[in-house]
């Protein structure tokens, strides 16, 4: 019998979940230990098709940092994060960038993008100076 222990992410509380595979169930799946059912959800996606946030940096130049915070734009498969970070440390981009600023599009054809996750501005402007400047033009 398959049984997974682990710990519901989708609120702080946390709950101690056990999915155990059950092929009697609707879902394939019974969900133990939850405290509201979307932790049946997130046990039995867990189990059948995990799914991350991507959070990394790419390399960044004409900034006053050398790397920009990015990250997917929704979830992506787990078992494709290490592809995905194969592709994102290819990419370089140059400031300015702009928060939400798509960096790679539809990555593995995942449907989701990598977006920036803060605005850089050239020589370490601001953000408030970069919307002024970008706004003037
Ligand atoms: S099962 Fe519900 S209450 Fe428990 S951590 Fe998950 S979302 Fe929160």
């Amino acid at each position: 019998m398959e049984v997974k222990d682990m710990v519901c992410i989708v609120c702080p509380l946390g709950c101690k979940l056990k999915v155990i595979k059950n092929d009697t169930s609707q879902t394939g799946y019974t969900v133990e230990g939850n405290k509201c059912f979307r932790g049946v959800d997130y046990g039995i996606k867990e189990m059948s098709s995990p799914t991350r946030v991507l959070t990394t940096t790419v390399i960044i130049s004409d900034a006053s940092v050398k790397r920009l915070p990015v990250r997917t734009s929704g979830t992506i498969p787990k078992h494709l994060i290490k592809q995905a970070m194969e592709l994102i440390n290819k990419v370089e981009v140059k400031a300015p960038i702009i928060v939400g600023q798509v960096i790679i599009k539809n990555i593995l054809d995942t449907g989701v993008d990598i977006i920036a996750s803060r605005s850089l501005y050239q020589d370490s402007k601001d953000e408030e100076t970069l919307k002024g400047y970008l706004v003037q033009g």
